[in-house]
């Protein structure tokens, strides 16, 4: 859990994703940010919707995920737990960055939504993921990365994933968990992983990419959008080696 919280603050703070500063803006122009996480030992999870004002969306839903009261907050009532907790805020426009400033005059669509999925020694799972959502987004909107089952989910007897594309497609088949339930009868994440995909392509009519790890470590990843850049590390490995 501690390692895809800070593989995802990691992204969330790099300029080039979608997620955290870098995010893209929403149809008044302006950054709305979705986070969550799942610890697949316990089935707990954490989720933050439509955040603003904060560097690390994924740091706030750890910390629901923490207090276990709740396992989804949003807007107002997110931004009201980040200040009670004492997790400080930035300004609207730390967030924004020309990149996107540009690419939301332009209408340029700006992909980006990052991801971790994580197993331990002792079969422990996680999985988090984190973004901006879509350019443009009605504000208010919340996509599937603040949805426990649709862009996140582990459950340590079958594996973790983690989901990007068209939010209100893989709502519509609850991607996350639909490839994790794949893994059953110890199919290979690989093909769990492509035939998440074509339930995405085919039932929910939209483009998206996963990651997927299961209890053995074996990893999977497919996309069907044009581009998804994925890395895997072990404990042999000293950085990321980039997956093809
Ligand atoms: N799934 C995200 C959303 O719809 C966007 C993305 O992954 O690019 O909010």
């Amino acid at each position: 859990l501690d390692a895809v919280e800070e593989a995802v603050a990691f992204l969330e703070d790099h300029p080039l994703f979608n997620a955290g500063r870098g995010s893209v803006l929403n149809a008044v122009g302006e950054v709305e940010m979705d986070a969550s996480l799942m610890d697949g030992g316990r089935l707990h999870a954490g989720a933050v919707g439509a955040v603003r004002n904060l560097r690390n969306p994924i740091r706030l839903a750890r910390r629901v995920l923490d207090d276990g009261r709740h396992i989804l907050l949003v807007a107002e009532g997110a931004d009201r737990f980040a200040r009670d907790i004492g997790i400080s805020g930035c300004s609207a426009e730390e967030l924004v960055t020309e990149r996107q400033r540009a690419r939301w005059e332009a209408m340029t669509d700006s992909p980006g939504t990052v991801g971790a999925v994580a197993v331990d020694g002792a079969g422990g799972m996680a999985a988090a993921t984190s973004t901006g959502g879509l350019l443009r987004k009605r504000p208010g909107r919340v996509g599937d990365s603040a949805l426990i089952g649709a862009g996140t989910y582990a459950d340590h007897l079958l594996g973790a994933a983690s989901v990007t594309g068209h939010g209100e497609a893989i709502m519509r088949v609850v991607l996350a968990k639909t490839a994790v339930d794949l893994l059953a009868g110890d199919r290979h994440p690989q093909d769990a992983a492509r035939l998440a995909m074509a339930v995405l392509g085919e039932r929910g009519q939209g483009e998206g990419g996963i990651i997927l790890v299961d209890h053995q470590g074996r990893v999977g990843h497919a996309h069907n959008a044009p581009v998804m850049s994925c890395a895997f590390m072990d404990k042999t490995s000293d950085a990321p080696s980039l997956l093809r």
